[in-house]
């Protein structure tokens, strides 16, 4: 994969991250099609499995944990030829533990294992994972671990993980880290020698891949847009001539006016693919052009609604300009602009010298 080239911008990108997440996930709450996706997961459980949640210890009422190297759930049999569920390393570790992205059938066998086993389950929000745990008998500690305490809690999880205390580090869904918080716990965990272990499971991202039906062989996850169309519409001109697929989450109160900016930026003809709901009840896949997409967003509320990952082909036909500014953006801004300030303009948003945007509009301008 290769990994958003907005790396210089993590500060600022992880900030649209977590305040489009938390929009998205009000959105959800809100949103009768996941309410009623919700209940169908619920009825589909195997009522054995319904346990009562496990209890949830505040960060500041975090008991100290007595080194447990020699308790089974840090050391079980621990040869995963020998017994594949059971955990894969002899010595505590971090697992990065994926859980499903929707459908809670998705979670893979070793992930539920894992969380038995494990003596603390590091959760984005213990609430939401109380209710995954619980459905599958885990009743393991868990304590909460975000951004806004990530500082606190990291220091503490890594001096568990090296006293022998096994720690699963989940978030609200999907593979944590993408687009979710452990960025800061798994660095400190290298540098302390910390063992990680990932048990693989759900990624948004890579569903919408995996269906897109657009080339899959380089691709570049970007996450989420900024949430301002300024920053937006930079951000996208940064991307507008790479030839792979690229692949966006979008709140979904913004995936019109996202889409539209994908338009002007890309241009219309642009293949994209739009994945909404994915393993839930109103899961839609839908593959057309950004215009198209842009329409049928526009003319149904619904589409509106719920999770979405947006996968863009790459601009395969690259006209190569050489200004490496695309003429769909210059084009649309001559629509409402004189050739100066919209070189101007232009100049601001993508930092080419205007001059040479003016005569690139100039010629546009000409050609008709
Ligand atoms: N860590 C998660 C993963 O592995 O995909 C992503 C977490 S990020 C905070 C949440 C965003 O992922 C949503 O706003 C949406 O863009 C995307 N997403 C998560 N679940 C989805 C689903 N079931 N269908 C479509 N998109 C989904």
């Amino acid at each position: 994969m290769t990994q958003s080239a907005t790396d210089g911008d993590n500060n600022a990108q992880n900030d649209g991250d977590n305040n489009a997440a938390n929009e998205a996930q009000s959105d959800t709450q809100n949103n009768d099609q996941n309410n009623h996706q919700n209940d169908a997961l619920n009825d589909s459980q195997d009522p054995a499995m319904q346990t009562k949640q496990p209890p949830v210890v505040a960060a500041d009422e975090q008991p100290e944990l007595i080194s447990s190297s020699s308790s089974s759930s840090s050391n079980p049999d621990s040869n995963p030829s020998a017994n594949p569920l059971s955990l894969p390393t002899p010595q505590a570790s971090l697992y990065v533990v994926a859980t499903p992205i929707g459908n809670m059938g998705d979670i893979s066998a070793r992930a539920i294992a894992t969380l038995k086993q494990v003596d603390i389950i590091a959760c984005e929000d213990t609430r939401t994972s109380g209710k995954l745990l619980s459905n599958f008998g885990i009743d393991t500690q868990t304590w909460a671990y975000h951004e806004h305490n990530s500082e606190i809690q990291t220091p503490k999880i890594i001096e568990m993980v090296q006293r022998g205390v096994s720690v699963a580090l989940i978030s609200d869904a999907g593979t944590p880290l993408i687009s979710d918080p452990g960025y800061q716990l798994l660095q400190a965990a290298h540098n302390a020698g910390v063992n990680v272990v990932p048990i693989v499971g759900a990624c948004a991202a890579i569903a919408a891949l995996s269906v897109a039906g657009l080339p899959s062989d380089k691709f570049s996850f970007l996450g989420f847009l900024p949430a301002k169309t300024h920053g937006r519409v930079k951000q996208l001109q940064k991307f507008a001539s790479n030839t792979e697929t690229l692949i966006f989450y979008e709140a979904p109160h913004r995936i019109e006016v996202s889409l539209n900016d994908m338009v002007t930026v890309f241009g219309a003809n642009r293949p994209a693919t739009l994945c909404r709901e994915l393993t839930k009840t109103f899961e839609t896949v839908k593959k057309a052009t950004l215009g198209e997409l842009a329409d049928f967003v526009a003319a149904d509320s619904n589409q509106q609604k719920g999770e979405i990952v947006l996968v863009v082909g790459g601009d395969i036909n690259h006209t190569g300009d050489d200004l490496g500014v695309h003429d769909t953006l210059l084009l649309r801004l001559l629509d409402d602009l004189s050739v100066k300030k919209a070189a101007a303009l232009a100049s601001d948003i993508t930092g080419v010298k205007k001059n040479a945007l003016y005569q690139r509009l100039l010629e546009l301008q000409k050609q008709g």
